[in-house]
């Protein structure tokens, strides 16, 4: 069964895809927290942050110099950003598909 950001990735369901390329896909986060809220998520299904094994090291390394890019297309590379990886249920995580929040656009 897809997550639901996979069927973003595979463009199956709508949401406002910022960055993509073979690797990973950034989108805005339907609820967000911040002015600026993107989620950034390997286009693979990776369910948590415990589930990381070493050959995920060059996606997820991958995904850090997107959320910088992205920071800058989205206006707040200069100011600053908080990127925050949820795990489990303690973790708050919702979704159990690996992702990224990147956060700013105003004083967190
Ligand atoms: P987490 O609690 O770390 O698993 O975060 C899940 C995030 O996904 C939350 O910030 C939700 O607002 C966001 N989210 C859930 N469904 C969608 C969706 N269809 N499109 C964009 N963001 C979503």
């Amino acid at each position: 069964m897809p997550t639901i950001f996979s069927k973003i990735v595979n463009r199956e369901i709508p949401a406002e895809i910022v960055f993509q390329d073979d690797r990973v896909t950034a989108f805005k986060d339907i609820n967000p927290l911040a002015p600026v809220h993107i989620l950034i998520v390997p286009n693979i299904e990776i369910p948590t942050a415990d589930d990381i094994r070493p050959e995920h090291e060059a996606t997820l390394g991958h995904l850090f110099v997107v959320a910088q890019q992205v920071a800058r297309q989205m206006g707040i590379g200069e100011s600053g950003y908080r990127l925050i990886v949820n795990c489990k249920g303690d973790g708050g995580q919702e979704v159990f598909h690996l992702h990224m929040h990147l956060l700013g656009g105003r004083k967190l």
